[in-house]
């Protein structure tokens, strides 16, 4: 995503483009793809980028909450940061940590539960955990 194209995601979310969260997006939003805070924090750090882990996290934090990224929760204490926003579904590979997309359209459900009352469906996203076959 050109940096023109990051600054366009930012007004359209009401996000300020300080220097710091555009060179996070710009790691992030390079290309289709599921990164821990630590492997954009080494990406920043290869390219040189003198970024604080605080703003990395916090930075993070307000990407997610705005919608500029998904969060994808694989275990309670890992999380990765999608750049693919729209609903789409998950394996994770327990043996190599590693998260691939599935498409929406290829997980149907036969039945779902009816919704509490008061409440609207946001969105439906199934995680498959694998893991390598011995
Ligand atoms: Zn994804």
């Amino acid at each position: 995503m050109s940096r023109t194209d990051i600054l366009a995601l930012f007004e359209k979310h009401g996000v300020l483009p300080t220097p710091q969260r555009l060179e996070i997006a710009g790691v992030l939003l390079a290309r289709p793809q599921h990164l821990s805070a630590d492997q954009i924090i080494d990406r920043l750090r290869t390219a040189g980028s003198r970024v604080s882990k605080a703003t990395v996290y916090n930075t993070l934090n307000l990407f997610g909450d705005r919608g500029i990224v998904k969060e994808v929760m694989v275990d309670p204490v890992r999380k990765f940061y999608d750049s693919t926003t729209h609903t789409h579904h998950h394996f994770y590979n327990v043996s190599t940590g590693e998260l691939h997309d599935i498409p929406e359209d290829a997980v149907a459900f036969a039945q779902l539960p009816s919704l509490p009352d008061g409440t609207t469906e946001e969105s439906v996203e199934v995680l498959i955990r694998v893991r390598d076959a011995d």
